[in-house]
């Protein structure tokens, strides 16, 4: 595995794959790792295949956080994470600086103007912006055939998927099913950061989301699948709700009927952690 801690070096390093029949798979991280990028990379090492190659990203990028405390406590464990990429059968792994990764008097962006309107994009204004903005770079300097991204960031891989069609990136897209504690809590890198006693209620958010899908297939109305929920999570103790919705989860909007395809989505603050969670009704 070859650690690559610049854009000019991953450009010296990729070059030979250009322009080859070589299938580049592409898996982006703001690292602490886990058992969640784990099987991500798993993932991407099957669809490349014995002869294909596999690059991780791991760069907890600045422009894509609303509030500075989160990008300064969010957890770094670099040393820990590259032994879980070579574990994984990682290729390449890119670790560039901020400074490195943005030019001083940067002005171009690149911003989702629909699927971001609700859900993470309504409450970290900015978020989906620096999300485009980066990952757009990362696809230019990788030059991937395929990428995987997770489930557990649903909006975030709708997006995706939005920008590489709208802006022809002709790069596959891969979702992956969100990996999960024993106990159900799904795995974050901002789980460590939970008290003792937040982590042990945390697990009742993936307890509320299979206990709602459950109320969706006995017909329950969306309003009532929402208040019941909210109510379940705010008795665990939970700070604070910054969203509960049911979506459409292609368009990322309210739905008009219960035969479209439905996501019922959470971010919920446990002390000052904020967690998220989601599962297709
Ligand atoms: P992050 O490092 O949080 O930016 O996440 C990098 C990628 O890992 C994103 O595509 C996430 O959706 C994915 N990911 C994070 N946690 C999980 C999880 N528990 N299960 C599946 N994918 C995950």
């Amino acid at each position: 595995m070859q650690i690559v801690t610049s854009k000019d070096l991953l450009r010296g390093a990729l070059s030979k794959y250009r322009g080859s029949h070589q299938t580049v798979v592409f898996v982006p991280t703001m690292g602490a790792l886990h058992e969640g990028h784990r099987t991500l990379m798993a993932k991407a090492r099957q669809i490349a295949g014995e002869d294909g190659v596999v690059v991780a990203s791991i760069f907890v990028n600045p422009i894509q956080f609303d509030n500075p405390s989160d990008l300064s406590s969010y957890p770094r464990t670099m040393e820990q994470d590259l032994a879980i990429c070579a574990n994984e059968g990682v290729n390449y792994v890119f670790t560039p600086s901020a400074q490195d990764m943005y030019a001083d008097q940067r002005s171009i962006i690149i911003d989702e103007t629909s699927l971001s309107g609700k859900l993470c994009g309504a409450s970290r204004p900015g978020h989906f912006a620096g999300v485009c903005t980066v990952v757009a770079k990362l696809f230019n300097l990788v030059q991937p055939t395929d990428a995987v991204f997770g489930k557990k960031d649903y909006q975030q891989l709708a997006i995706i998927r939005r920008m590489v069609r709208d802006l022809d990136f002709p790069i596959r897209i891969h979702g992956a099913e969100i990996v999960r504690h024993e106990d159900g809590l799904a795995y974050s890198s901002r789980n460590v950061r939970l008290s003792e006693e937040n982590r042990a209620a945390a697990p009742v958010l993936y307890q509320t989301l299979l206990e709602a899908k459950q109320q969706f297939a006995e017909g329950k109305s969306l309003d009532e699948i929402k208040q019941i929920a909210e109510s379940k999570i705010m008795d665990s103790g939970a700070t604070k709700i910054d969203y509960l919705e049911i979506v459409n989860r292609e368009t990322m909007q309210e739905p008009q009927s219960k035969e479209e395809p439905l996501l019922m989505a959470l971010a919920v603050f446990y002390g000052d952690v904020r967690l998220i969670d989601n599962i297709e009704l």
